[in-house]
């Protein structure tokens, strides 16, 4: 008789509450916070929590805006130290990380060898592990989908405590479901990620000016085939004829041979960002320089002057390396302490393309007649995917950035829930990633009933204990 392993619960012992933040700094929670550097520690945890109904919130590089990566009621785990590169195989491109790396890992470790991310964010401080549960896009939603379709495999430790590989062919149910789950089901262990080939240190940049919403849409129409990468900065302040103002960039993939710089391009002291803004500036001050600007005049003053400026470079295409293009809002370090001592919120919406133009200058309406217009907004094309509780679809998306100050908190938090409406309305989506406002009668409404009934069996089937929790999950999920 084969005798029975006795499972102890191992001690964890809890450090003292810490301030732990929203990116956009509109909420927070004390919490005590493990870092766990190994699978082992992760697995202790998780079975100790099992056993205390202790509530986890998993954690990445903390670069969701609102309240997906806090926790008010248990403790967080922060996964940034478990992030080693663990293999690339040059032959293939497929890297294998913890998920606890981050994009900005993944670009420097393959970029020399010819191989850039298929997929990355505006910054490059996400971690695998929070841009696989968001299910990130990036500016060539259009081309290439999202994150979760370049995973060739991961393991996963499910909430009560069972390690599994999964692929899309081996447990896919959990494969497809993990990835765009919000942290909710368990937590990424290994990931392997096919990177994608490329020939030149710099792409092929083409800036075009639009005079408004029918401009816009009609240039990624016509341009969206011949581009690998297409984002806009609309102007929300502009209204009438001018609404939808702004400048694209299109982006396109030099071919084999036609960098003549080529691979010297590729190399890391060419890629980073400069350490300096126009030369003088030291980026890491340029928030400060910003701030007189941060208030409703100065960032209409703003959006004006881009709009002026990219005029005079309409259609003077450039040739600019991968991370400067990708992360221009890294340029900034702490651009975001401009809000302070007042906070932001990010609220994107995401709309069937048939209908988003109008659903778009609906949105843009209502802010202009509220008084709360958003500083910034960009705006990509996107299609849809196979994950459970993706945000992508066939269609186009609006990510605007408002400020949140005591004075205006109520207003706007009104603002958006009329927003909500117009989404909902067209069919449209939003995105957990980027959500500090949304209610359980909007999400219960905008995700089909199929994929939320099997979103909650799941939940019951890897995490009994429920010891998964958010924040932002109980605010939309457990709040009725
Ligand atoms: C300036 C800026 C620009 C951005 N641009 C884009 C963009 O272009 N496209 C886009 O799609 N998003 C964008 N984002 C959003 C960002 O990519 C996502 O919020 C992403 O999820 C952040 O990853 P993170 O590691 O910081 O995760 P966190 O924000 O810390 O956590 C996100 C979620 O992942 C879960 N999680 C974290 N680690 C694990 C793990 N190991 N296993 C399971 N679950 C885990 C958390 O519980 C949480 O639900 C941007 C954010 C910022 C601040």
């Amino acid at each position: 008789m084969v005798a029975k392993k006795k499972i102890t619960t191992p001690n964890i012992v809890l450090p003292k509450p810490e301030k732990v933040e929203a990116w956009g700094m509109n909420s927070f929670s004390h919490s005590p916070v493990l870092r766990p550097k190994t699978e082992k520690e992760i697995q202790d945890i998780f079975l100790w929590a099992n056993t205390t109904k202790t509530k986890i919130a998993l954690r990445g590089g903390g670069c969701s805006y609102g309240d997906a990566a806090t926790n008010s009621e248990g403790i967080v785990l922060d996964l940034s130290d478990f992030n080693q590169v663990l293999n690339f195989d040059l032959a293939t491109g497929i890297m294998t990380v913890q998920s606890g790396a981050r994009i900005r890992d993944l670009w420097q470790t393959g970029i020399e060898k010819g191989y850039w991310p298929p997929v990355v964010s505006g910054t490059m401080l996400p971690t695998l592990g929070g841009a696989l549960s968001m299910n990130i896009h990036g500016k060539n939603n259009f081309q290439v989908g999202t994150i979760g379709e370049h995973i060739k495999e991961f393991t996963f430790l499910t909430a009560k405590g069972d390690i599994l590989k999964c692929s899309p062919k081996i447990n896919s149910e959990l494969f497809y479901s993990a990835i765009s789950g919000f942290g909710m089901l368990g937590c990424f262990l290994t990931v392997q990620i096919k990177m994608k080939k490329i020939y030149a240190g710099k792409m092929r940049i083409s800036p075009v000016v639009v005079k408004n919403f029918d401009e816009l849409f009609t240039y990624f129409e016509e341009n969206y085939k011949t581009s690998d990468y297409l984002v806009g900065w609309i102007d929300a302040f502009a209204s009438g004829k001018s609404m939808g103002r702004g400048q694209i960039h299109k982006a396109v993939n030099l071919k084999e041979g036609e960098d003549p710089d080529y691979p010297q391009n590729c190399k890391l002291e060419r890629q980073h960002l400069p350490s300096m803004l126009f030369y003088i500036i030291p980026k890491k001050w340029m928030w400060i320089l910003m701030k007189p600007f941060s208030f409703n005049l100065g960032m209409r003053l703003i959006n004006f002057a881009k709009y002026v400026a990219s005029i005079l470079v309409n259609h003077k295409d450039y040739y600019q390396g991968h991370a400067e293009y990708a992360f221009l809002l890294d340029y900034v370090p702490n651009w975001k302490f401009i809000y302070k001592p007042g906070s932001m919120i990010q609220y994107q919406v995401f709309l069937p393309k048939d209908t988003a133009k109008e659903a778009m200058k609906e949105i843009f309406t209502l802010g202009q007649k509220a008084g709360i217009v958003n500083y910034l907004s960009v705006f990509k094309k996107h299609k849809p995917d196979p994950f459970l509780l993706t945000h992508s679809l066939d269609g186009f998306s609006m990510a605007m950035d408002f400020p949140v100050t005591k004075a205006n908190k109520q207003k706007l938090w009104e603002l958006c829930y009329a927003m909500d409406e117009v989404v909902l309305r067209n069919k449209g989506k939003f995105y957990f990633a980027k959500d500090s406002t949304l209610r359980n009668r909007i999400m219960e409404s905008y995700f089909p009933k199929e994929n939320l009934k099997k979103f909650y069996a799941y939940k019951k089937k890897y995490d009994p204990n429920q010891i998964l929790q958010t924040d932002l999950y109980k605010r939309i999920f457990l709040t009725k």
